[in-house]
């Protein structure tokens, strides 16, 4: 009867399965990625992503031999590029080696991780930190990994995608509050925070879309109210505000120990790879040793952690840096708005939007613009909603008042030939 059975089992046949569920050049969401490329392609617009850039990425960059003004990088400080900054991290190859090459946890820990962990948690003046090997990594893991099933979870509608990837890992309920309305955030923790365990709230120090930043001093004001979290991502706002770069803190003037976890990338001001999540000792002994992005993968390159060692170092000594950084950003913002460019909601930072509405004028823009010597990368549906495409504009403090005013003229010429409103 086995042997039957057996037989009966190898000789059954299979339902037909469609060749897309088993073939990556048949998906779908594949071949749509391949549709719009032909799009763009018909258009005679060169493909748009992943070029090749020589040399340092900062105020300027080259792109096939070729110098333009570059507005497409987040080396907001000049760090990366600093030779005080290279210097160091060529030292700690040569006193470590390249890679951490283990878990801290067990076997990979080096003395630069904890010096550079107390140097986070002291800049941002909290009581500790932990650095993990990825900025988006980070968020994915700690939201991930700290809420769950009963808990509850609020976010800005503009929330970073690692943010989302995080709340998603969780298992949470998550909802969605309008964009740095913390008046419809209230009435959310009013009518549901007694329904669940934890409840975490979301915001970013800077949002990366609009150029805008949260009335952090609200959102604090409801945390403790409706006793949640709050969790702020200072991805693109540690070391741009406040007048010393410590972040949304220092921009209001809060206690940094009012807000709960605070989160930041590694790769933007600090020159290098990463994140961090700075708050209580508590929090971060914790997640030391319970977080799987923390646990389950390499501690950070010591080449990496020294680069942002020497970053906050040269930022500390040197704190002009950020406001040049901020006069630059407010130079551009000005110019755009005498020119009555649509710049959105930005204000205090260096993210300018120009909002030109439709996706493929946004891209046509892009490249008007790179032929006229200017780098400026482009933003759509779905990352922003449809008919607000626009063109961002990162401005780094190593921008010239002169590269600032012939960007606006040209920018503004070329909106003018595309009759763009
Ligand atoms: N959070 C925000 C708000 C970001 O904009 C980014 C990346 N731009 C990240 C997290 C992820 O950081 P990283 O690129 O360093 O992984």
């Amino acid at each position: 009867l086995a042997e039957l059975l057996r037989q009966r089992a190898t000789t059954q046949t299979l339902p037909d399965i469609p060749p897309e569920y088993y073939r990556f050049e048949l998906y779908p969401e594949y071949l749509k990625i391949k549709q719009q490329q032909q799009e763009i392609a018909a258009l005679g617009i060169d493909n748009p992503f992943f070029t090749p850039q020589e040399g340092i990425a900062s105020n300027t960059t080259i792109i096939n031999g070729r110098e333009l003004i570059n507005y497409a990088t987040y080396n907001y400080l000049g760090m990366s590029g600093d030779p005080i900054v290279s210097q160091a991290t060529k030292d700690a190859i040569d006193r470590y080696g390249t890679s951490a090459s283990a878990s801290r946890l067990l076997s990979g820990e080096k003395p630069i991780h904890r010096e550079l962990e107390k140097a986070i948690a002291n800049f941002i003046g909290t009581q500790d930190s932990i650095v993990y090997v990825g900025g988006h990594a980070t968020n994915v893991t700690t939201v991930g990994h700290l809420f769950g099933q009963n808990d509850l979870i609020l976010h800005d509608v503009l929330s970073h995608n690692s943010l989302l990837q995080g709340c998603l890992l969780s298992g949470a309920t998550t909802i969605a509050f309008p964009h740095n309305d913390w008046e419809s955030l209230r009435r959310i923790l009013q009518d549901r925070r007694h329904r669940y365990r934890r409840t975490l709230i979301l915001i970013e120090g800077i949002y990366s879309t609009d150029g805008d930043i949260p009335e952090l001093p609200r959102f604090i004001e409801l945390k403790q109210e409706y006793k949640a979290f709050l969790m702020v991502d200072e991805a693109h706002s540690i070391g741009v505000l406040g007048q010393q770069g410590r972040g949304l803190s220092e921009h209001f003037g809060v206690n940094p120990n009012d807000v709960d976890l605070w989160m930041g990338t590694l790769s933007k001001s600090f020159a290098s790879c990463g994140g961090y999540i700075a708050g209580s000792s508590a929090l971060v002994e914790y997640l030391k040793y319970t977080a799987p992005g923390f646990v389950y993968s390499v501690g950070i390159s010591p080449p990496n952690a020294a680069s942002v060692l020497a970053s906050i170092n040269v930022l500390t000594s040197e704190p002009e840096r950020v406001q040049r950084l901020r006069d630059r950003g407010q130079l551009f913002l000005n110019l755009a708005k005498q020119h009555h460019l649509n710049t959105g909601t930005s204000k205090d930072s260096p993210i300018i939007p120009i909002i030109v509405g439709d996706s493929l004028a946004s891209v046509q823009l892009s490249q008007n613009l790179f032929h006229r010597g200017i780098n400026v990368p482009f933003m759509f549906y779905p990352s922003v909603p449809q008919n607000a495409a626009r063109l961002r504009f990162f401005v780094t403090c190593q921008h010239t008042e002169e590269q600032i005013h012939q960007t606006v003229e040209i920018l503004t010429e070329e909106i003018a030939k595309m009759a763009i409103s």
